[in-house]
Order: C-alpha cells, then structure tokens, then sequence
C-alpha cells in the first residue's frame, strides 16, 4: 500500500471589525475578536485544507477557492474542506488522520478541542487533532493566529 504525506500552513492577522466572530476548526470561540480574511478565516480549516491537496497533488486551497470568487466570501470553511475531501476522494484518497497545531496568544481554546476536532474530523473524513499553542510572544502568534498541519492519506479502495 503506498500512502501520501502533506503539509499545510495557514495565518490571517486579527481583524480591524470588532463584529467579527472568531472561528477556529469550525468552532465559533468568540463572537468578536475574529481574523481578517475572505472567508470565515478559519486558519484551521484551511491548514487541513491545504495539506489534504497538497498530499493529493491536488494544488493548493488558494487556487480552489480563489480571493476573487464572490462565492467563498464569509464562506464556512469547514464546507470547503468538505469541498476538499470529496476532491481528494475523486482523486482516489482518503484521510488516515490529519494533525495541527495552532498558535495563538489569546483567548485559550483549549476546552474547544473536543468540539474543533469532532467537527474539523466530521469533514475531513477522518480523525483530526487539535493541539493549541502558545508561541510566547514569538513572531508566529503575534497579531494573529497560524496553524501547520500534516496530513496522511491512504488510497481509497472499497
Ligand atoms: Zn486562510
């Protein structure tokens, strides 16, 4: 059996709009305080996303659901890695599990994981975890919030 490994990596800075929600691994964390982006930002989603096309050589997220298509704005992400599975699958693949990690300063979502990874893993067709970080004031969590994740697929035969 021959397996694919990806990776993915996502980071959308704090939004300027308090009304923003705040949505990571397809869980609203917080009502406000959300980052900037076309989408819902969901730098999880995405990492996934992003990490599932690569192993599938499939591309990139960026050039699936292009910034300049009206249809992915405010999207949920959590759709388009639902989008991603069933591409990935037409390519002959499925998610043995996926893994990110995510790092942020504030606020802790460490009681979500259960919520994030049930939903994220519902979608990906697969289990999927999710580990918060605090990046103690280095570059990757200021202003911001970034996720890397690493993915393994496995040919999809019945
Ligand atoms: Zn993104």
């Amino acid at each position: 059996v021959s397996y694919r490994v990806g990776s993915g990596f996502d980071s959308h800075l704090f939004s300027e709009d308090p009304a923003r929600p705040l949505v990571l691994g397809g869980v609203v964390v917080a009502e406000t305080g959300g980052l900037s982006g076309h989408s819902d930002a969901d730098v999880v989603a995405h990492a996934v996303a992003d990490a599932m096309l690569g192993a599938a050589g499939l591309g990139t997220i960026g050039e699936m659901f292009p910034d300049s298509d009206p249809l992915w704005s405010g999207a949920d992400s959590v759709g388009l890695l639902e989008r991603v599975r069933d591409a990935v699958a037409g390519a002959g693949w499925r998610l043995v599990n996926a893994d990110c990690s995510v790092a942020l300063e504030r606020p802790v979502i460490a009681g979500l994981r259960p919520a994030m990874e049930k939903r994220l893993g519902a979608a990906a067709g697969g289990p999927v975890s999710v580990k918060p970080k605090r990046p103690e004031g280095a570059a990757a969590g200021a202003g911001g919030v970034s996720c890397w994740a690493a993915v393994l697929l496995e040919p999809d035969e019945p």
